[in-house]
This record gives structure tokens, C-alpha cells and sequence, in this order.
């Protein structure tokens, strides 16, 4: 029965499901999340309906429609919107299983995209300021560090204070192994202790790894962005605030509660002691959020993100992503857990943005099910 309660269009069954067979995992849920589930209806004149079928209509590997006219029209007349927010966070998300197939991004084919890919690695070589770092980027105050697989730069438009990158020894960013994934955060690390050491207010670091220019990076050459701030960034000072006030009303931890309700919707898995869910508030698509020991010394904390990066890309072809590692501060005045979070940025053979004004000014709109997530994460651990 719970084995058929594997989509976000049936998380009422499943939370009803929870209510019945497991009283305290309910309440945890209905603690940290409100949600809704509801049907959006609309008429399809009879002229537009064959266009419809064209659009929406499912398909076999071969590119023929699977669906009946009458089967199609009916999943777009009658479409199931599951809102999702975490009262505590205020994340919120929208999920309508549709969206996937809407016009334009069904089923992108792979290897026409990998392809392109490729070429856009090996044709941004050419000239490439990263792959002579040294040369042609500008070094810290205190110069720069040096790791085996890369090196760091002062970023020449800085967003802080302290704000510079971990350039890889390869050009190309999606491409790199257990001893360059590790050398790349034992670099950013000692970058980080050298901040703090000459500048000791400076006491939050904060890695991010947008990956590829459709997750906002200007190069298409492999690095990172690691920054210091005295206070943590606003998406880290909102997990910051949710973790002291649950601690404050509830008295358990934040963090830790969280994965436990996304355990008893089967949306986790756990390697060693690092547990990571697919998040049922995502900010994009695919977003999972990893709870760890400190990823850039743990050696198991840093495998399992690298696994679950390489899934990302191997398994789920995703190309352009954003990675943010945030840490409790250096001065250890708090207990905060580091908090690693991956989220796909879609593909780039599309030329429309994966983000609008709901993301910016509203709610995330979503389409891939975390369900699927968790599910192609296990196979792999
Ligand atoms: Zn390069």
C-alpha cells in the first residue's frame, strides 16, 4: 500500500497514511509543514484539442503518442496543485507533475545535450583567463593558496568583502575525481582559516558552485566562489533563525526533525552518518539538501556529496547546477550543522530562464517529483 504513495500528487494519502499507522511522525510533519492539495480545472475548446494531444500527449521511445485524445485532455483539463510550505523557513513550493510535459521541454534528449555540452566546454578553452590563473587573475592580500588540483584568486568583481574563487587545474567543471573534488574543498578551507586568522570577525564561510553559465557563472572553466561575512547571507541567516526558534518553542533540533519527517515519507537515504533528502520545498528542480560533519575535513561527508553530485550529472544529466556548502561559524560560538544543498538549473539547449517571477517575487514552481529524486539517489548508494 505505502509503496503505491510514491508521488507529491498523492502526499495527502501519504500524510493520511501517516496520521493512521505513526501518530508522532504526523505530528513532526504537521509541525514543520502546512500543505494543500487541490484540483485546477479548464476547458479545452474542441479546435485545440488535437494541438493539445501533440503538446501533451505521452510518448514511447520511438516518439509515437501513447495516450488517447480523450486521456490527454482530461490530465489538462483536471490538473492536481500540491502546495507545500515549511512554516518555519517560510520555503514554499508549488508542484504540478504537468509541467514536466509541457511544450518545448519533454524528454531532452540526452545525448544531443551532452553533446553540446562538450563543445561549449572545449570551445570556451580557447583564450581562457582560468587555465593560466596565475597570469591572468588577481591574488588576495595575503596571496594565494595552493592546492595540488587548484589554486585560489581574489574575484576581480567582488559580491563582499571576502570573496574569491577556487579555480580548478581543468578547464573543464564537470569533470573531476575524488582527489580533485577533495583537494578543491581542502583549498577552500585553508582559504577560509587564512581569512579568519588575519580577519577574526569575519567568521562565516560560505561555499557556492554554480556550475556552467545557465547557474550563473561567467566562466565556463571549473571553480568556485568562497566567501567570509561576519553575519551569515539571508538564505543562511533564514536556516539559522529556524533552527534558534524551533530549538527556543520546540526544544529539538531544527535540523534533525527535518529529516526525520522526510524519512517517514521515504524521501531520504543515509550514508554512514550523513543523512540527505530530496527536499518537498525545493527551490528549483531535483533540490537535495545534505546534513553532515564538517564536509571539508569529514572524509565520508565529502564522499557522499561527491556521489550525490555525480549522480546529479552521470544519472540525471544535469549540467548546469548550483552547489552552496554553509558552515557554523569558525569561532564556534554556536551549534549549527553544515548544511550542503544541490539544486539543478535545467538544461542548456533552452533558451527560456528556469526561474520567473513566482521563484523571484512568489513561490517555486516545481515539476520533477522528489520522489523520483530520492529513488535514482538510492541506487547509486
Ligand atoms: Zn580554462
Amino acid at each position: 500500500m505505502l509503496d503505491d504513495i510514491n508521488s507529491m500528487s498523492d502526499l495527502d494519502k501519504r500524510v493520511q497514511y501517516l496520521r493512521r499507522t505513526d501518530e508522532s511522525a504526523y505530528c513532526l510533519f504537521k509541525r514543520i509543514y502546512k500543505f494543500d492539495s487541490q484540483i485546477g480545472r479548464q476547458i479545452i475548446p474542441d479546435s485545440f484539442q488535437s494541438k493539445v494531444l501533440n503538446y501533451f500527449g505521452r510518448r514511447d521511445a520511438l516518439g509515437n503518442i501513447i495516450e488517447t485524445l480523450e486521456e490527454v485532455v482530461e490530465r489538462i483539463e483536471k490538473q492536481k496543485i500540491t502546495k507545500i510550505t515549511n512554516k518555519w523557513t517560510g520555503e514554499s513550493t508549488l508542484f504540478n507533475s504537468l509541467r514536466a510535459d509541457r511544450p518545448g521541454i519533454r524528454g531532452a534528449d540526452l545525448e544531443k545535450e551532452k553533446k553540446y555540452v562538450l563543445k561549449l566546454i572545449k570551445e570556451s578553452e580557447e583564450g581562457c583567463d582560468f587555465c593560466q590563473a596565475e597570469k591572468y587573475t588577481p591574488e588576495d592580500e595575503f596571496g594565494r593558496i595552493i592546492g595540488k588540483y587548484s589554486i585560489t584568486a581574489a574575484n576581480i568583481a567582488k559580491y563582499d568583502v571576502w570573496s574569491s574563487l577556487v579555480i580548478f587545474k581543468d578547464h573543464n567543471p564537470l569533470n573531476f575525481s575524488w582527489d580533485e573534488f577533495d583537494d578543491y574543498l581542502k583549498t577552500s578551507y585553508t582559504w577560509f582559516e587564512k581569512v579568519y586568522h588575519n580577519h577574526p570577525q569575519f567568521v562565516f564561510p560560505f561555499f557556492v558552485w554554480n556550475c556552467m553559465p545557465r547557474a550563473g557563472a561567467s566562466q565556463i572553466h571549473g571553480h568556485c566562489q568562497i566567501l567570509m561575512s561576519k553575519e551569515p547571507y539571508a538564505g543562511v541567516e533564514t536556516l539559522h533563525k529556524a533552527y534558534h526558534n524551533y530549538k527556543k518553542e520546540v526544544g529539538t533540533d531544527f535540523f534533525n526533525d527535518l529529516y526525520q519527517v522526510h524519512y517517514s515519507l521515504g524521501l531520504s537515504h543515509k550514508n554512514g552518518n550523513t543523512r540527505f533528502f530530496a527536499n518537498i520545498t525545493p527551490l528549483k528542480e531535483k533540490e537535495v539538501i545534505i546534513i553532515s560533519k564538517n564536509p571539508f575535513e569529514d572524509v565520508k561527508s565529502k564522499k557522499t556529496i561527491l556521489k550525490i553530485l555525480k549522480c546529479f550529472i552521470e544519472s540525471m544529466g544535469v549540467f548546469s547546477f548550483n552547489l552552496s556548502i554553509s558552515s557554523p561559524s569558525l569561532n564556534k560560538k554556536e551549534d549549527f550543522p553544515h548544511i550542503t544543498r544541490i539544486v539543478d538549473r535545467g538544461s542548456l539547449l533552452k533558451s527560456t530562464a528556469d526561474m520567473g517571477g513566482m521563484e523571484l517575487y512568489g513561490s517555486s514552481v516545481v515539476a520533477n517529483d522528489p520522489y523520483n529524486i530520492i529513488n535514482i539517489l538510492k541506487d547509486v548508494f
